[in-house]
């Protein structure tokens, strides 16, 4: 199973894999801050500025 989360910090999508043990892996690589918000799979809307 895997998850997509957002990181708090640098607000980079970070796809979580969770083990057979059911442990979530939750760092984001990008920042390695381990605070992550739980995405929803469907109707996301990214806001980018340009
Ligand atoms: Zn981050």
């Amino acid at each position: 199973m895997a998850g997509s989360y957002k990181c708090a910090r640098c607000k980079q999508k970070v796809e979580i894999d969770i083990d057979s043990e059911g442990r979530k892996q939750i760092r984001c690589p990008y920042c390695g801050h381990r605070i992550l918000f739980k995405e929803r799979g469907a109707g996301i809307k990214e806001l980018k500025a340009q």
